[in-house]
């Protein structure tokens, strides 16, 4: 049993709903500094007047997930088959990719909503609070559905037969409504980035808003002669998501192979994460942006230098970490047959690798060597660190900004860089087990993990 057992997930499961609601508070009533524990729980009463769902977050939240859920049903894409599923005597089941179509309607819908009135983007993060308690919320009750069906239903996988260890990892192993929507793909791909999008870009908008209605020198100037009034920390992590998201959603045809996908199951664990943990955890920083300018009325400013030397970090970081999954993940797809060329936005340079240099393995399978898995064995990791980090420096600044500095919005690159290392080390067993001494020559090959030369 994994994460400690029946006790230890019990606690996680205590635990991270109460850390999401901590954090938060550590930004709105705190001002982004953390307290302890104790005085969290001193602030208890405000903390459940802040958090308490409002009607219009439980509409927001709930509203956006089923809106999702419509489109990932409804919208044409292109069609991928997932692994042999040995469960389902090696059938592999097919997937409906339509996430470039449902984003891009996405984006036209946010436009004509805001500027009709009837959704103005900004209302995200106005009732911000009260959507942090019904994801949590909903994430239990989603979690509960799928645990009762997968039973009632006999659709159960891996069972431990602790009903707690089991409600936690996951009861069934592909639940889903109708032929195509696969409920494990959509939780993990559409809610939580385009989620996390939004929250950044309403953020941005009200920044906009609030410059227009109080003048600051805060505003990037050329975009401020265009009529855009963000200021360049809203307008990074706009982009910072934004680029997310679209590579969920360009690249979606190389998910259905992998391990989430593949393996997990469709438990707390990853539902908790999708559809509260993830959105509602890495928008500290537009959070924590919005909370100085907007409530305290001291906006994070850096230099214009410090600014541009950010933007070509986190795009040069953008780009090793789009195209280093990409060129393996097609070197997989070609492998097995299944691969499709599509022309979705951006198709970087280098994106696919034409005659690599590989290892065969005993196994069958071919280990890259060449592109950047030539580079390092992570090195995909190490971009997405360097994007993380990025997101910190932007809100946080190294140093102490305006007479404030705050630790939250580095959280994201601290959780993430714990959550990537674990991964590594569980991956780096499963391919040992999986290629035996083949792993051991490849390592040999490609000696470094993260930064070549260095680690
Ligand atoms: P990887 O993309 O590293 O996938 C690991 C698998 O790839 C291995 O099990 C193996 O599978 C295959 N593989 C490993 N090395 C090679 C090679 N040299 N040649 C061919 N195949 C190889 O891991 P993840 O799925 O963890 O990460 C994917 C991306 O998602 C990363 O960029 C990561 O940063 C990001 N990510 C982001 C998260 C977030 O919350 N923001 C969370 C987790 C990941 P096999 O041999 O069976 O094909």
């Amino acid at each position: 049993m994994e994460f400690g057992g029946p006790l230890g997930v019990s606690f996680l499961m205590i635990f991270f709903p109460l850390l999401m609601w901590y954090l938060h508070s550590c930004i709105f009533l705190f001002d982004g500094q953390y307290v302890s524990p104790w005085t969290f729980l001193q602030n208890a009463s405000s903390v459940i007047e802040l958090f308490f769902p409002t009607t219009m977050s439980i509409q927001l939240y709930i509203g956006f997930t089923f809106y999702q859920a419509f489109t990932a049903y409804t919208c044409p894409g292109v069609i991928v088959k997932g692994l042999p599923v040995p469960s389902l005597q090696g059938k592999q089941l097919s997937y409906l990719c339509n996430g470039i179509t449902t984003w891009y309607i996405d984006l036209i819908l946010l436009v004509v909503l805001h500027y009709t009135n009837i959704l103005p983007t900004q209302i995200w993060i106005q009732h911000i609070h009260g959507i942090v308690t019904v994801s949590i919320l909903w994430s239990y009750i989603v979690s509960t559905i799928a645990y009762l069906t997968a039973i009632l239903t006999q659709s159960t996988h891996r069972m431990s037969n602790n009903h707690l260890y089991d409600y936690f990892m996951g009861a069934s192993l592909n639940p889903r409504i109708g032929t195509w929507l696969d409920l494990k793909m959509f939780t993990e791909i559409r809610i939580p980035w385009k989620f996390l999008f939004l929250i950044s870009l309403s953020a941005a908008v009200k920044d906009h808003q609030y410059n227009i209605s109080t003048p600051t020198a805060n505003t990037l100037q050329p975009l401020a002669f265009m009529g855009i009034h963000t200021s360049a920390p809203f307008l990074f992590m706009t982009l910072a998501h934004g680029l997310y998201v679209n590579a969920c959603m360009k690249g979606e045809e190389c998910i259905p192979t992998t391990w989430d996908i593949f393996y997990e199951k469709w438990g707390y664990m990853l539902i908790f994460w999708n559809l509260a943990g993830v959105p509602l955890t890495y928008c500290h920083a537009s959070l924590y942006l919005s909370h100085r300018a907007h409530t305290l009325h001291n906006p994070v400013i850096h230099s214009s230098l410090y600014t541009t030397i950010l933007f070509i970090v986190l795009l040069l970081a953008y780009y090793v970490w789009d195209t280093a999954n990409s060129q393996k993940n097609r070197f997989r797809m070609q492998e097995r047959g299944t691969y499709i060329e599509r022309n979705t936005f951006p198709q970087l340079p280098w994106g696919t690798l034409k005659n690599p240099t590989y290892i065969q393995t005993k196994q069958g399978n071919k280990l890259l060597t060449g592109g950047w898995w030539g580079v390092a064995r992570k090195i995909h990791y190490t971009a997405d660190l360097i994007m993380a980090l990025s997101w910190g420096l932007i809100s946080g600044g190294p140093w102490n900004e305006g007479g404030l500095w705050s630790p939250i919005p580095y959280f994201y690159v601290c959780f993430f860089t714990t959550v990537l290392i674990h991964r590594m080390s569980r991956d780096v067993n499963l391919c040992k087990q999986k290629y035996g001494d083949d792993w051991d020559r490849y390592c040999k090959v490609v000696p470094y993990t993260f930064i070549p030369g260095i680690i």
